[in-house]
This record gives structure tokens, C-alpha cells and sequence, in this order.
């Protein structure tokens, strides 16, 4: 008997698949920004991968206008909304090289936001006017030998000497810190007052040469696990002066200003993992439907259609999530229960679809042409930087007054 499905009445599902947080606008700049990024970026991520990305690169998106995206216009920016920043990320997550989109998001959406919140006029004209313009590459200096989770234990000091500030310490894990122009650096003015003694500064450290300021140096390269077109280094503070004009926002209320800078840079790293897993997951698929083992493509197996089936729920509701968020973030809310569960979501569902992208790749998800071995490496990050899972169960249980 024939099955007329045809004849069916149902609905056409003429609409467009276009998320409901995005307007035609968002659309319109993740086409150009996407097509940029596959013709300029993506070729070169194995060359990056061995001598790191060029600074070239992002003077040319700022060129192109994708670095200023949500900055006012006064500074050179596009004037857009938070919005703008998620679609920037997911389109930065076609490159293949997440340690390009790591420098690029350290500089977009973790060093310069404190200056563009909490900047003078001054402040922002000379450091956020050529952030903007990719001739300043910025860097943000948090943590120190001794004290990550606990950013209330840097030992770093920041002492008042007449017009100038005298910087002493060590900051580590500092990414872009071998080619930054300044670092926006977390110190103690106050070392008796906790919470209330941090500040934070815009320090000068290379000029646009590439000579680095007296008293600054990197004391070293550091070699890592993955993200490997991205410079990371521990830097030496020993009396850099400072002018007292550069401490940036309130004197003692550095901790406050950072924990809000922190809720901007988990939400970017939750949105690089669920474009970054839907990159992996789409690549997988497309390999699971060429491979051919025992007569048939390996996506046949029901041992591999369903680990599909569960990566394709993973990244959904990641991304649920992360949207949520952001909506709230963009909004003005207090996001911070949102986006520490949106943190810690993503980072691990991005580790678990990278880990099983390489287990359907078999032997070739092992190798390095794939890049599926890459995804994995530099996915084992998310997990760790900017606030471990461990930290952010932590906050996610004081918040529930345990
Ligand atoms: C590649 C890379 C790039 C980075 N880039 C930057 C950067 O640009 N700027 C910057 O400032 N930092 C950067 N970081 C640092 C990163 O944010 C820290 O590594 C992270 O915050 C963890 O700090 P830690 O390494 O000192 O670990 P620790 O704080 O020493 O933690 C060690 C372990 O103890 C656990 N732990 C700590 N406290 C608690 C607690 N209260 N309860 C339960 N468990 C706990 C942690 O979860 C972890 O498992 C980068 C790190 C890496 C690896």
C-alpha cells in the first residue's frame, strides 16, 4: 500500500532556524565575520600552532571592525550590544586554533572591558581608543605563583610613592604576556585590609617596539599541554613605577571590580565551548558518514549514532544555558548563579565531545591532520582557566547558603 506522506496536512517550517536572541543584524556580521575568519584565520592554524599567532592578525579584525564590537563609538567601536561579543566568539571558533581565540577573547572581552567600565576619560583614550584600533595588544594579570582560586592571597604590591605607584611581584599563566603592550594587573596597595586592599592598574610594559618598560620582564616562556599558538608567560614586576593617574577604578575595591570582570570571561570561555564542541561535533559527523567499517559508515553503528545522539543534547543545553545567561548579563542582571553553572557546564561538555570525537575518529582522531587530538588538548583548559569546576561548585554551593 502506498504511503502518501504528501498529503499530510502539517506545517511548512518555512521559518528561519536563526535563534531568538540573535536580530538580522548579529546574522549579517557572523556571515562577513565567519567568511573572514575561514579565508584570513583557519588556513594558518597549523603554521600558528608552532610560532604562535601573529599580532598582524588582529590589527587586521580590527580593521575590519570585529574587535570594538560593543564599544561605544566615541572609542572607535561599533557601538552594538553584549550580543554581539557571542557571535564574535562562536565565529572566532571556526579558526581551528584555540589559542588564537583565547589571545583574541583576552584581549576583546577580559582585559579591555575593566577599562571601558571602570577608565577615566584619560584612561580610555589612550588605552581603549588603541585597543580597539589593534595597535595596543592588551593582557589582564591575575594570577601569581602562589595564589590562583584565592585572588584575595596575591602577594603582588602596588605602594604610593608621591605621583607614581611602585610595583612589586609575579604574575604566572599570563596569556599574551610575550607580546602585551600593558597588562591590567590585580595588586595589593592595602596588604592588612583582605578583601578591601586589591587594586587594580593599567601597567605599561612593551612599547610598541616591543621593548619592555624598566623593572618588567618575563621570567618565563612557559610551555603548555595545548593552545599552543598562544603565548602564555610568568612576568616579573621589580619596582615598575607607575603614574598614580593609571590605577584603574577605586582604590581598595580591585577584588570587587575583578569578581565582575570574571563574570564577563566565564560567559566568553561557555560560549568559545559550545561553538567550539559544535565545530568537533560537526567535523565527527561528517568523518562518521565517510568512514566505512564492516560495509558500512561507522554512523551506522548504534554504538556510534548514539554517542551523536548524547553530544547533540550536550551541546544543546549548553547552550541553552549560556544564551540564558547572557541574555540576563546583557540585560544588567546579576548573572553570576548563571554563569558559574554555565562555566561549568560547558567546559566539561566541551572536554567530553572532544574526548569522544577522537574515540570515533579510531586511530586518526589520534593523529594530528584531524585536529580533533588539538581540540581535546586545548579543551582540558576550560576546566581550569578562569575559575576551576572545583571553584565554581563553590560558589554555586555558598550561594545556595551552604
Ligand atoms: C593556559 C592558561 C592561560 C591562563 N591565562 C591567564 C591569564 O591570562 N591571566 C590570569 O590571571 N590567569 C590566567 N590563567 C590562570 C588560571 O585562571 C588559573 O590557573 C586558575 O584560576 C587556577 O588557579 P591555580 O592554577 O593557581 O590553581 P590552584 O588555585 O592552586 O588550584 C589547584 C587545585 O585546587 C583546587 N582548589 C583551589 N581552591 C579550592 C577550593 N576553595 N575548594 C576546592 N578546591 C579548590 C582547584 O580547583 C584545583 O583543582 C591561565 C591558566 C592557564 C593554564
Amino acid at each position: 500500500m502506498a504511503t502518501a506522506t504528501s498529503t499530510v496536512i502539517k506545517p511548512d517550517h518555512a521559518a528561519s532556524r536563526k535563534h531568538f536572541i540573535f536580530t538580522d543584524e548579529h546574522e549579517e556580521l557572523r556571515e562577513s565575520m565567519k567568511a573572514w575568519v575561514l579565508k584570513e584565520c583557519t588556513p594558518h592554524r597549523f603554521e600558528w600552532e608552532e610560532n604562535l599567532w601573529p599580532d598582524s592578525i588582529l590589527r587586521r579584525a580590527a580593521d575590519l571592525g570585529f574587535v570594538g564590537l560593543c564599544y561605544p563609538e566615541e572609542y572607535g567601536g561599533q557601538g552594538g550590544d553584549y550580543f554581539y561579543s557571542l557571535v564574535r566568539a562562536d565565529c572566532m571558533s571556526y579558526s581551528g586554533c584555540g589559542g588564537l581565540n583565547m589571545g583574541f577573547a583576552v584581549h576583546t572581552d577580559m582585559a579591555t572591558p575593566p577599562i571601558h567600565l571602570l577608565g577615566t576619560e584619560e584612561q580610555k583614550q589612550r588605552y581603549l581608543v588603541p585597543s580597539i584600533k589593534g595597535e595596543l595588544i592588551s593582557s589582564l594579570g591575575i594570577t601569581e605563583p602562589g595564589a590562583g582560586s584565592d585572588v584575595a592571597g596575591i602577594r603582588t604590591t602596588a605602594k604610593r610613592d608621591g605621583d607614581e605607584w611602585v610595583i612589586n611581584g609575579s604574575k604566572t599563566f599570563i596569556t599574551n604576556g610575550l607580546r602585551a603592550n600593558y597588562i591590567v594587573l590585580v595588586a595589593k596597595t592595602d596588604p592588612d585590609a583582605g578583601h578591601d586592599g586589591i587594586s587594580l592598574f593599567i601597567v605599561d610594559i612593551r612599547d610598541e617596539d616591543g621593548k619592555e618598560t624598566e623593572g618588567f620582564s618575563v621570567s618565563r616562556k612557559l610551555e603548555k599541554m595545548g593552545m599552543h599558538a598562544s603565548d602564555t608567560g610568568e612576568l616579573s614586576f621589580q619596582d615598575v613605577r607607575v603614574p598614580a593617574e593609571n590605577l584603574l577604578g577605586q582604590e581598595g575595591k580591585g577584588f570587587y571590580h575583578i569578581s565582575w570582570e570574571l563574570q564577563g570571561e566565564r560567559l566568553v570561555a561557555a560560549i568559545g565551548c559550545v561553538s567550539g564542541a559544535e565545530r568537533v561535533f560537526d567535523r565527527t559527523l561528517a568523518y562518521a558518514k565517510e568512514r566505512e567499517a564492516f560495509g558500512r559508515p561507522i554512523g551506522r553503528f548504534q554504538a556510534i549514532r548514539h554517542k551523536f545522539a548524547e553530544m547533540s543534547v550536550k551541546i544543546e543545553v549548553s547552550r541553552a544555558l549560556t544564551y540564558a545567561c547572557l541574555r540576563r548579563f546583557a540585560a544588567g542582571e546579576d548573572a553570576t548563579r548563571e554563569v558559574t553553572q554555565a562555566k561549568l557546564l560547558t567546559q566539561r561538555a566541551m572536554c567530553e565531545v572532544a574526548d569522544e570525537a577522537i574515540q570515533i575518529h579510531g586511530g586518526y582522531g589520534y593523529m594530528r591532520e584531524y585536529g580533533v587530538e588539538r581540540a581535546y588538548r586545548d579543551a582540558r583548559l576550560g576546566p581550569i582557566g578562569g575559575g576551576t569546576d572545583e571553584v565554581m561548585k563553590e560558589i554555586l554551593g555558598r550561594q545556595l547558603g551552604l
